[in-house]
């Protein structure tokens, strides 16, 4: 369904934004994919993608706390691939602490990786994306843009705020064939969740199999984990034809957790 377009993953070195890169372009899309990790790593993932499905794959270094990086980031892709047709923003990192202890350099970087990100990556494929008539514009929000936990007061300020983002570019972009919408994991398992295990031990006096059981998968009735492949498979059926009319959503995966 994706036949000679083009999408820009953020964070798309681990865990889902990996997922959703191979999800476009399993459907024929050109990928950039953007994150941290080991060179080699990136490298053997981005030639995997091209040798796998066919199609261009480029990396971009941009971090998304660097807002004049998220704009070459974007200009590299339309420049390699000639548009970006479908935006991904979906870099994001947690930190857990109480709110009084909260460090504030935690708090702004994730403000800025978690919320600005997206809307400095909105703003610059916007043009591109109203000049062409069409665009699908796809944030990694979380259960957690519905609702709260206690000690995750940045991650859970920064969601909300791309639950809103969502909605506002949504009506702006509504007559231009662009749509805007936003997916909300439950807990899905992937470096995010398990790095935020030992934090979570020391937040509330736990051990790690209580983390598990009695934190994480208390939180979802269903008893397990999200994959990132059906993360990336709701962000595949966004852009596909039946999800036209499909603008401003926030879309759960969460195993029921926001259903309590
Ligand atoms: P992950 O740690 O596996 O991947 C995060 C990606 O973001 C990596 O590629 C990392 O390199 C990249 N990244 C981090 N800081 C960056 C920066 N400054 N610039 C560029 N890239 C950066 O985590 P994940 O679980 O796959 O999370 C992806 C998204 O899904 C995040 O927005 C997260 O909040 C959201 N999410 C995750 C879960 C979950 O349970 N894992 C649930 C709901 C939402």
């Amino acid at each position: 369904i994706l036949q000679s377009k083009s999408a820009v993953v953020t964070g798309s070195t681990s865990g889902i934004g990996l997922a959703i890169a191979r999800a476009l372009a399993a459907e024929g899309a050109n990928v950039l994919i953007n994150g941290f990790g080991k060179p080699e790593d990136i490298e053997k993932e981005r030639a995997g993608i091209e040798t796998e499905f066919g199609v261009k794959a480029i990396y971009s270094a941009a971090d998304m706390t660097k807002p004049a990086e998220i704009a070459t980031m974007i200009a590299d892709a339309e420049k390699a691939f000639g548009a970006v047709d479908v935006l991904v923003n979906n870099a994001g990192i947690q930190f857990v602490s109480p709110i009084e202890d909260f460090p504030i350099d935690k708090w702004d970087q994730i403000i800025a990786i978690n919320l600005s990100a997206a809307f400095h990556a909105i703003r610059a494929a916007v043009p591109g994306m109203k000049a062409r008539g069409w665009g699908r514009i796809i944030s990694t929000a979380s259960a957690h843009s519905l609702v709260a936990s206690p000690f995750k007061s940045a991650y859970v300020a920064a969601k909300h705020g791309i639950a809103g983002l969502t909605k506002t570019a949504a009506l702006e972009l509504a007559t231009h064939g662009v749509t805007v919408n936003c997916i909300s994991p439950g807990y899905v398992w992937t470096p995010l969740v398990e790095n935020q295990i030992p934090a979570t031990m020391a937040s509330r006096g736990l051990t790690r199999d209580q983390v598990i059981n009695d934190v994480l998968l208390e939180a979802q009735p269903t008893k397990e984990f999200v994959t990132p492949e059906e993360v990336a498979a709701i962000a595949v059926f966004l852009c596909s034809p039946a999800a036209k009319q499909m603008t401003g959503a926030n879309l759960s995966v969460d195993g029921g957790w926001t259903a309590e």
